[in-house]
């Protein structure tokens, strides 16, 4: 069977043997008589409490530039822990986790949702009713064959589930984690947004995530992010995200901040109308110096943010956080 490439990537990964890098097997995800497994990884500090960053992509089968930023990011970092004393020592006291590949099936089989249909981000149970809903985009629960279908948020799909279990036994108990999910599709510029998607309220992270914000700007002044909370994009009725955040408010310890990064695949179009006749293309950059300039660009959000949660006693100013 020829194997995805972007699967074959994660097995090479794999086969990196370092005492501080450990992966699993989340599940597996069958389709059309192949068998698709969701692999995490993670480095470092095995400590529950220790501050971690979670990288994640591929939610949607399409969007693979997502995938390919956080590979990028993990195999540069495993690379570097061959010589890099000072990088294998500030992994004594924080992790690093990730699943690259969220939606393996839909990634090998060109589709936007999983291999029965479901919008993986529209597919977590939601407490709220939605504000502003757009129709369909938001999340809709009438046909698989109409993009943006829910499925049964009450009894979420297995990647869904697998990504819920993961953050919850990697992240929960640390005193502090962030996580970012890479995207890519809509508008013009690059949107790191924040939780909620389903409401306009604020949560009550809000002040640790100005405060981060507050000190993104200030430490990478010139940086290329519209940072805003996803719902002033669009409104989504059952974003994992948003319910991980919740659920981590109700019964997890220290703070939790998940981003989301929305790559703006609409410049890569405009600069390379040919683009249109590819449902690849629409998602993801095609000439090879805009792919490479992508690759590189979000390594300065990553190292930021990973310095940001190993150091996060000296800007959050919060009590449950320096635990
Ligand atoms: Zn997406």
């Amino acid at each position: 069977m020829d194997t995805l490439k972007e699967l074959k990537t994660i097995y090479e990964l794999q086969e990196i043997k370092d005492d501080i890098i450990e992966t699993e097997v989340l599940s597996h995800v069958e389709y059309k008589g192949k068998k698709f497994p969701l692999i995490s990884f993670s480095i470092g500090s095995k400590d529950p409490k220790a501050p971690t960053l979670g990288l994640f992509g591929g939610v949607h089968g399409l969007e693979r530039i997502g995938t390919h930023v956080v590979l990028s990011y993990l195999s540069s970092i495993m690379t570097q822990l061959k010589w890099d004393e000072e990088l294998r020592e500030s992994f004594k006291n924080y992790r690093l986790v990730s699943i690259p590949l969220i939606n393996p099936a839909g990634m090998a089989y060109f589709k936007r949702a999983n291999p029965r249909g479901v919008d993986l981000m529209r597919n977590a149970p939601t407490k709220a009713n939605i504000e502003n809903a757009m129709p369909l985009l938001s999340g809709q629960s009438y046909s698989k064959k109409i993009p943006w279908f829910r499925g049964d948020p009450n009894e979420m799909e297995i990647e869904s589930r697998s990504v819920v279990e993961f953050v919850e036994r990697k992240l929960f108990q640390s005193q502090m984690s962030l996580s970012v999910d890479f995207h890519s599709g809509f508008g013009l510029k690059d949107r790191l947004w924040y939780p909620y998607g389903y409401t306009k309220s604020a949560s009550i992270r809000q002040p640790e995530i100005d405060k981060l914000t507050n000190l993104f700007n200030e430490t990478i002044p010139h940086h290329v992010y519209k940072i805003e909370p996803q719902c002033a994009s669009y409104a989504i009725q059952g974003d994992l995200w948003d319910y991980l955040l919740d659920e981590h408010i109700s019964r997890g310890q220290g703070v939790y901040l998940p981003w989301t990064l929305e790559m703006g695949s609409w410049s890569w179009v405009k600069k390379n109308p040919l683009q249109i006749f590819s449902a690849e293309g629409l998602f993801n950059p095609i000439k090879d110096h805009r792919y490479q300039r992508t690759m590189r660009r979000h390594f300065l959000l990553i190292d930021f943010l990973s310095k940001a949660v190993r150091n996060h006693k000296n800007w959050i100013g919060h009590e449950s956080a320096t635990i």
